[in-house]
């Protein structure tokens, strides 16, 4: 792509599960960007064959072929240990493989062009963020660097690190990574044309592809947005509820014919893209079918499909996303009765269970439907872009964000005891210092462990990394004392200081740098091998083209002889030598369609000199 790099353009990308969505404040008002297929949102998928990489839909569209070579759930990865049990549960569903990397890390395992090659998930976000940059490019006609990436409000602050750091493989400047519920809320606000009076309690309830979020949030009627609590859960979407009609089919294919599926990928992936489809479809219908002919070991499956079957075997999680919502009620110590709006969004929220819950809990008061689930957190993340941007037009210039942060952080005390030093849902940007004294006698070197989570016990909780103060003046217990502070900027993500107070020596840890997260060298490769791909991919579209462009050649000058053998305008001898030249070319070409680019060119050029006469 030529051209200048814009800085004042910048996007915003909800980065889905499933599926991701990119927009643009353009012309004082947001636009969604259609993809080179024309659809507004795009899979969050990546395949690799033999000869080419595919993202997007492509991918999508090959799953059932190519399933051990087809990666989506990337964000269910990211920012992971291998040991998370998590992962662990996912694994035994994924039709590729996760392999355990160094420091607990997961890799992706794909066979790409011929060889075996490994892939974090950082990278593997890094394409779709790449694939929505040049959405985006294509679309605007110009490069584009900036961009507001949103994640859900619950993840931790090792996925928030890790989700940055795909934008940055991906050729991004990310400028500011908001909450997905809280970018739905800015997507009302605008909407709605901040048409009331002083402020309103605003639910968004965000049901996706593989997170659940549910956010309060507070805006007021000069457009500020303050989020009051959040509560989610990263491992609760569409996705399991995929699984659990996967899981009820496989039964099914045991019962009916005493075999198992589980080990057979392709028929799992196939299975898999059948139940996702009629998953949808029980949502606008009570009944459906999934047919696959030749499913396993040549038995067809065929089985009906009721909603009432697919609620009864989503019920607990249904289940969880009321209790979610509650604890985030609770925690905003907001009543039920002065909520004002319900928002839904994710498109997991159209399912018609999980919108009677809703409204069953709101029963004065309309689920507002009149975002699109879909495109309204890429929509309030265009929006924070073009704030972010300077934009001065009206909607954008007087925006105010304050978000919080979801899940509470502190460390590890004598004993493995949690301490808390900022609670969840404070507000951020914040900084919080505590001052702790030496707990042994003559201790010259303390180990800080900083975690996150709600438990008590320190170890039940999420280690975001751990550092070493040394130099302590040997002392009695209790008598020196360490001033740790924590300073959460405003992407959420978190920087830890401990300062020993009576010689002001300190150390600090910036969460993200720690082992087993990518430091900045990784990052750099990781850079110079995306280029490298998308290099790869333009070469490889280039030579399909020529291809292409050569098959078209013969196939119009195939038919060009035969009209002029009917009306023998031309020499039946250069004809004749016309004729075996293009039948030549057309043989070489089915042998070479693997062929360099200048190659396939060279053949082109030489068959147009010999044709001439036919044009
Ligand atoms: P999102 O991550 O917000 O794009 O949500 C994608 C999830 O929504 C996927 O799991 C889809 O299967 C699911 N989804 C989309 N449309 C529907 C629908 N009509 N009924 C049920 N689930 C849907």
């Amino acid at each position: 792509m030529e051209g200048k790099v814009n800085e004042a353009t910048a996007i915003g990308i909800d980065l889905g599960t499933t599926y991701s969505c990119v927009a643009v404040w353009n012309h004082g008002r947001i636009e969604i960007i259609p993809n080179e297929q024309g659809f507004r949102t795009t899979p969050s998928t990546v395949a690799f064959l033999d000869a080419e990489r595919l993202i997007g839909d492509g991918a999508k569209n090959q799953i059932a072929m190519n399933p051990a070579n087809t990666i989506f759930d990337a964000k269910r990865l990211i920012g992971r240990k291998f040991s998370d049990c998590k992962v662990q549960e996912n694994m035994k569903l994924w039709p590729f493989r996760v392999v355990e990397g160094p420091a607990d890390t997961p890799k992706i395992v794909v066979a790409y062009k011929g060889e075996e090659k490994e892939f974090l998930a950082e990278e593997i976000s890094s394409m779709i963020l790449g694939k929505m940059k040049e959405t985006a490019e294509a679309y605007l006609g110009k490069v584009v660097k900036n961009a507001v990436i949103t994640v859900p409000a619950y993840f931790s602050d090792s996925q928030r690190q890790a989700t940055k750091d795909a934008g940055t493989i991906a050729g991004l400047n990310i400028i500011r990574m908001i909450n997905e519920p809280t970018a739905a809320a800015i997507a009302y606000g605008l909407d709605n044309k901040f048409e009331f009076v002083g402020k309103i309690n605003v639910l968004v309830v965000d049901l996706g592809g593989g997170t659940f979020d549910v956010s309060l949030t507070t805006i007021h009627e000069d457009a500020i947005f303050e989020v009051i609590a959040v509560a989610g859960n990263t491992h609760l979407g569409g996705e399991d509820f995929d699984n659990r009609m996967v899981d009820h089919c496989v039964l099914e294919f045991k019962r009916k014919h005493n075999k198992d599926l589980t080990r057979n990928r392709r028929a799992l992936g196939r299975l898999r893209f059948a139940c996702e489809k009629a998953k949808r479809i029980l949502s606008s219908t009570t009944q459906t079918s999934i047919e696959l002919d030749c499913l396993h070991d040549g038995v067809d499956f065929s089985m009906r499909f009721t909603r009432a079957k697919f609620e009864e075997l989503n019920m607990s999680m249904f289940g969880h996303c009321i209790e979610t919502l509650n604890q985030c009620l609770k925690d905003a110590k907001i009543e039920r009765s002065w909520v004002d709006e319900i928002i839904l969004v994710g498109g997991s929220t159209r399912i018609p269970k999980v919108q009677h819950m809703l409204q069953e809990l709101f029963w004065w008061k309309d689920l507002c439907k009149s975002m699109n689930p879909d495109e309204a957190v890429a929509f309030g993340a265009a929006v924070m872009a073009a704030k972010m941007s300077g934009s001065n037009e009206e909607g954008v210039r007087d925006l105010m964000l304050r978000d919080v942060t979801p899940l509470s952080l502190g460390i590890e005390l004598l004993g493995g005891v949690f301490d808390v030093v900022i609670p969840r849902n404070t507000q951020i940007p914040t900084r919080k210092s505590v001052d702790y004294l030496i707990s042994k006698d003559n201790q010259s070197s303390i180990v800080i462990k900083v975690y996150q989570g709600e438990r008590i016990k320190s170890t039940d909780n999420h280690l975001l990394g751990k550092f070493t103060v040394s130099g302590i003046p040997l002392a009695p217990k209790r008598e020196v004392t360490v001033q740790v502070c924590f300073e959460i900027d405003p992407d959420g993500i978190l920087k830890v200081t401990a300062k020993i107070l009576s010689t002001g020596m300190s150390n600090q840890l910036t969460i993200g740098s720690e082992k087993g997260r990518l430091s900045k060298d990784d990052i750099e490769k990781l850079v110079k091998e995306a280029e490298k791909y998308k290099l790869e991919d333009k070469v490889y579209k280039k030579r399909v083209n020529a291809c292409h462009a050569l098959e078209d050649y013969i196939h119009k000058m195939k038919k060009k002889v035969k009209e002029y053998n009917t009306n023998k305008r031309v020499n039946p001898d250069s004809l004749r030598k016309m004729e075996n030249a293009i039948d030549e070319t057309n043989e070489w070409l089915e042998h070479n369609s693997v062929a360099p680019i200048n190659e396939l060119q060279r053949k082109k050029v030489f068959l147009e000199f010999v044709c001439t006469p036919l044009i």
